[in-house]
């Protein structure tokens, strides 16, 4: 481990979250790890989820799949995008299920199926208004029709749908996805009466699974954000199961000096001091995912008080005002997203100071940024 900035992950907080949102919805789990686990780690994650018995795995390319399958996960994984048809044989080798979303798609990947000889499994993607991969959800027919085609080449186990809006809280989401779900159910239903048996249906993200109205979930329930304990609700709904966030971050003091009224620091000058004042290095950038944006507005804590960003914010480091902290010294631990005594950064807070969602802020944390796996 080497200590310049890393990203601690909690895997006890991790299956606690599991477990607890399992006990909520009484259905089948599959667990979200596409982009590295939200930036978590998706082989070590992966590890700890089957261990707590999850049913499946969603991830976004085939190479993640690939690389869970080398690293032992034995459980079946989805991959909810495109995958070149030409790779239909991986998808079969390495056991794979693919997602089928179009008339079109499926042609290809049968077509390629046929030529090596293979019968991938699939599920079946269907469009009930989030406009962006499906076959179209108000012909069920037409779908019935194409899926007919391929019957025997791929082998179609189940069926899915995204919801658009169940993030949000207002009356008329509430009944567009009330209305994406109704869509999809009927035409599962067509489909499965046309004799394309669905092992399993499932429509239900995060936000729609800890929505605790009286919806059926589906036979299981797609879970990322949540499972690393931030919440998916657009307006801060009190988290009635009390998940803990997976992921802290922290970078090192590198440096520390006193600077004098007229000194400017970092890239452009934007920040000049004003009076005397103590700045600390800190060893993280937006290379490793800290946002640009952030300089001259955000803060990193440490010895548990806030030290504001000053200057702009490099690839590989930052600098902080700590004249307000006593005692900080080089290779002292900044804390950039986690708690520090009383005070706390979430992903939440950079992502609302960034204008943009925590789940941008968490898988942007670049690769070079250690993870750190711990039990505590
Ligand atoms: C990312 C994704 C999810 C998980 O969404 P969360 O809001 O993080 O729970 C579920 N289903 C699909 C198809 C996804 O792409």
């Amino acid at each position: 481990m080497s200590h310049r900035a890393w990203a601690e992950i909690n895997l006890n907080n991790f299956e606690n979250n599991i477990d607890k949102i399992r006990k909520y919805t009484g259905t089948g789990y599959l667990c979200v790890i596409k982009a590295n686990a939200y930036g978590h780690g998706d082989i070590e994650i992966a590890r700890s989820a089957e261990k707590m018995g999850v049913d499946y795995f969603g991830i976004a390319t085939i190479d993640e799949a690939v690389a869970l399958r080398k690293s032992g996960i034995k459980k079946p994984i989805l991959i909810f995008g495109y995958t070149a048809p030409e790779d239909a044989e991986r998808l079969v080798h390495y056991s794979i299920t693919q997602t089928i979303y179009s008339e079109e798609y499926a042609e290809l990947l049968a077509n390629s199926a046929r030529q090596l000889g293979v019968c991938p499994q699939c599920h079946i993607k269907i469009d009930t208004g989030m406009n962006r991969l499906g076959f179209d959800g108000r012909n069920p027919q037409k779908i019935a029709k194409a899926l007919k085609k391929f019957l025997g080449v791929l082998a179609v186990t189940g069926a899915f749908t995204h919801l658009a809006v169940a993030d949000e809280d207002k009356q008329q989401s509430r009944e567009f996805t009330l209305a994406q779900i109704g869509q999809f159910n009927s035409v599962c239903d067509y489909i499965a009466a046309a004799g394309i048996p669905l092992k399993v249906r499932h429509y239900a993200n995060s936000a729609q699974a800890l929505r605790g109205e009286n919806i059926p979930l589906g036979d299981m329930v797609r879970v990322g954000i949540a499972q690393y304990g931030l919440s998916p609700f657009e307006s801060d709904t009190e988290n009635a199961l009390k998940l803990e966030p997976v992921m802290s971050l922290y970078a090192t003091v590198a440096m520390v000096k006193e600077i004098d009224a007229g000194d400017s620091v970092s890239y452009g000058r934007c920040y000049t001091a004003r009076e005397k004042r103590r700045a600390a290095t800190i060893t993280i950038g937006y290379a490793d995912g800290y946002p640009r944006a952030l300089s001259g507005r955000g803060y990193v804590l440490i010895n548990g008080k806030r030290a504001p960003v000053i200057g702009r914010v490099c690839m590989d480091q930052l600098v902080v005002d700590v004249s307000d902290i006593a005692g900080v010294k080089i290779g002292d631990r900044a804390t950039i997203v986690g708690n520090d005594g009383t005070e706390s950064i979430t992903f939440e807070t950079l992502a609302d100071m960034t204008d943009t969602i925590h789940y941008e802020r968490m898988c942007a944390i670049s690769l070079r940024v250690q993870r750190e796996y711990v039990r505590k």
